[in-house]
C-alpha cells in the first residue's frame, strides 16, 4: 500500500462526502449531549479544506496536510476544529517532504495525530470523547502487519458506538454528569467517519495492485 498525494486527497474528499451526509445525525447527537454545533461546523469546515487542497498540485504530504489543518483551526471553531487541526498538524510534520509512504510510515504519522491530540485536549479512553476511537485504533493499526480493512472499520465502529455507554469526563458533556449515558459522542461518531474514509481508500489501493 502506497500513500501519496492522489490518496491524501481522496481520503479528505471522501471524509467531506460523509459528513455532508451524516451532518444532520452528528447535529442530533451534539443536540443530545452538547450544543448542537458539530456536524454544522465540522460540514463547514471540511468543505473548506476540500476546497483549498482540490486545485493545488502539491509536491509532498506535509504541504497537503497543513493546508488542511490550518483551514479545520480556522473553519471548524469549538472544541473539535482545534482537536482536528491538531490531527493534521501532527500528521503534517510527521510527513514533511515525503511524497508517498507505506502504511506503516502513515500509521506513525496518526500515532503523532494521536499524541497530539492527548496533549491538547487532555482527555484518555473512558472519558467519551473522540479519543476514545481513536486510541484503539491507533493500537490496531501498530500491532498489524498489514492494515486490516475489516477490522479497522469493524474497531473503529465499535469504539464509537461505545461511547455510548459512557459518562462524559472532558468536554461540554460533562457538564452533563451521568445524563451523558446513553448518547453516542459526536466526536466519536466525526472520527469513525474519518478512519471509514481512510479504510475506502486502502480498499481502493488494493484493488489497484
Ligand atoms: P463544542 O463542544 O465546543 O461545541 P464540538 O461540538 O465541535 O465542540 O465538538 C465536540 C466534540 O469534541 C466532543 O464530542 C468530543 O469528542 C470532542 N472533545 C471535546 N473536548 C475534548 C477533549 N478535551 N479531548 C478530546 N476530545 C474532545
Ligand atoms: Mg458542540
Amino acid at each position: 500500500m502506497t500513500f501519496g498525494v492522489e490518496q491524501a486527497k481522496r481520503w479528505i474528499s471522501k471524509f467531506n462526502d460523509k459528513i455532508q451526509e451524516q451532518k444532520e445525525y452528528l447535529t442530533e447527537l451534539d443536540q443530545a449531549i452538547g450544543d448542537g454545533d458539530h456536524g454544522l461546523n465540522m460540514a463547514r469546515g471540511v468543505q473548506e479544506a476540500v476546497n483549498k487542497i482540490t486545485p493545488v498540485d502539491y509536491g509532498e504530504l506535509g504541504s497537503l496536510f497543513k493546508d488542511v489543518g490550518m483551514t479545520l483551526i480556522a473553519k471548524v471553531g469549538g472544541a473539535s476544529g482545534p482537536l482536528y487541526g491538531t490531527v493534521f498538524m501532527k500528521a503534517s510534520l510527521a510527513l514533511k517532504d515525503k511524497k508517498e509512504v507505506d502504511g506503516k510510515e502513515l500509521v506513525e504519522a496518526l500515532a503523532a495525530s494521536l499524541d497530539g491530540l492527548k496533549a491538547r485536549g487532555k482527555a484518555q479512553v473512558g472519558d467519551k470523547t473522540m479519543i476514545d476511537v481513536w486510541e484503539p485504533v491507533i493500537e490496531l493499526l501498530r500491532n498489524s502487519q498489514a492494515i486490516q480493512l475489516e477490522q479497522l472499520l469493524s474497531v473503529s465502529k465499535e469504539k464509537m458506538e461505545y461511547t455510548k455507554e459512557l459518562e462524559a469526563k472532558k468536554g461540554r458533556a460533562a457538564y452533563l454528569g451521568k445524563r451523558s449515558i446513553g448518547h453516542i459522542d459526536p466526536g466519536a461518531a466525526s472520527s469513525y467517519l474519518l478512519f471509514a474514509s481512510l479504510a475506502e481508500v486502502f480498499a481502493e489501493g488494493e484493488s489497484v495492485s
